[in-house]
């Protein structure tokens, strides 16, 4: 799986203080070969976005989009307060096909010129299909990603574009599950990012609000849910903070001698420069969590976040085990602590799990 684009930025949000994340964002390079780098094997589980989900994403979005984008304009025309029928569209991804680097780059073409015909007043299409916009990663252009949204959406009062982020994922009872939904708001606010940096030099990043639209399905086959809007302040903060780390690792990589288009076996080699921390996402989110759990023995973070919260940064799981049983406080901390621990304990019997396991 290769880190580049948005799915990495949102993995470096998870877990901002993870240098090594970052540095694979940063290096393009596919977290199962930094795992064989790392390992000295191939990555033992499955990987990768299902396919069966992949099929229904396209699926759902192909319906909105074809026949001039009639179900895509039904949906969006509420929020945009025009007629479906007086939305006018503009489909990139009909007019250049494929995924190559050159189609994006075409792709991007485009819509720049649509960027600067909207600056300079001219008309422009209200609805813009799989437009492409750089992201400038650690403040230098040679870093710089492309990001896709799914559709920019024109708020014709405000002379501005909004991301539309659509996923097939099922609206039940006006609810959709809390990850996905955290999920596409993540991917919208560095759409949003990617916007700001490009209205930026043509004197128009005011107008960008920090909303985007979203659509979901139905629960009934290809049906869009109907379209709705949020702001995405949070999102916002976090993701600026994603680019920041992306350019203080930038500086880091560079510190060490690595280039930043490094490969997998060169990043691996300065892996162990490189600060991880390792907390639960982890699990889920990164092939290297192994790896990282194995390293970061001795810390209370391999037992959970909510642990690590508890222990705070200063007490590793020695520490906790003696505190345990009556070491001598060293600050108002441990003073706590012990105690704490000690209550905790006598609800079990702690005399053989603790001291097995300290055996
Ligand atoms: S598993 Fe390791 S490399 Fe991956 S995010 Fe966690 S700490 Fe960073």
């Amino acid at each position: 799986m290769n880190l580049s684009g948005a799915r990495g930025l949102i993995r470096v949000a998870h877990n901002p203080t993870c240098e090594l994340q970052a540095a694979m964002t940063l290096a393009r390079v596919r977290e199962q070969d930094v795992y064989r780098a790392l390992a000295g094997a191939d990555y033992p589980g499955e990987y990768g976005e299902r396919v069966s989900a992949r099929r229904r994403g396209a699926q759902f979005e192909k319906n909105l989009y074809k026949d001039g984008a009639a179900v895509l304009r039904g949906t969006l025309a509420p929020l945009l307060g025009v007629a479906a029928e007086d939305l006018t569209v503009r489909d990139l991804s009909a007019e250049v096909r494929g995924s190559s680097a050159a189609a994006m780059e075409e792709r991007a073409r485009r819509t720049d010129r649509l960027l600067a015909d909207l600056a300079a007043g001219r008309n422009v299409p209200d609805l813009l299909i799989q437009p492409q916009l750089r992201l400038t990663l650690a403040g230098d252009p040679a870093s710089a990603i492309f990001i896709a949204p799914d559709v920019l959406a024109l708020d014709r009062a405000r002379r501005a574009y909004l991301p539309v982020e659509i996923k097939s994922f099922i609206v039940r009872d006006g609810v959709v599950a809390q990850g996905d939904r955290d999920g596409a708001r993540r991917q919208a606010a560095i759409q949003l990012l990617a916007l700001e940096q490009e209205l930026t030099p043509l004197g128009i990043a005011d107008r960008l609000p920090e909303a985007a639209m979203f659509i979901f399905a139905s629960p009934f086959g290809m049906r869009p849910h109907p379209a709705f809007a949020e702001q995405l302040p949070a999102e916002l903060f976090e993701m600026r903070r994603a680019l920041d780390t992306m350019a203080q690792v930038r500086a880091r990589l560079q510190a060490l001698g690595v280039a930043a288009t490094t490969d997998a076996e060169a990043l691996a080699a300065a892996a162990p420069q490189l600060a991880t921390t390792y907390q639960e996402s982890c699990v889920a989110g990164c092939m290297l969590a192994q790896i990282c759990r194995q390293n970061a023995a001795a810390q209370p973070t391999i037992l959970g976040d909510r642990a690590a919260q508890t222990l705070g940064e200063t007490i590793d799981l020695p520490r906790a085990l003696a505190l345990l049983r009556g070491a001598p406080a060293t600050d108002e901390r441990e003073a706590w602590l012990g105690p704490a621990l000690r209550e905790a304990a006598a609800l079990f019997d702690w005399s053989t799990v603790v001291q097995g396991r300290a055996a």
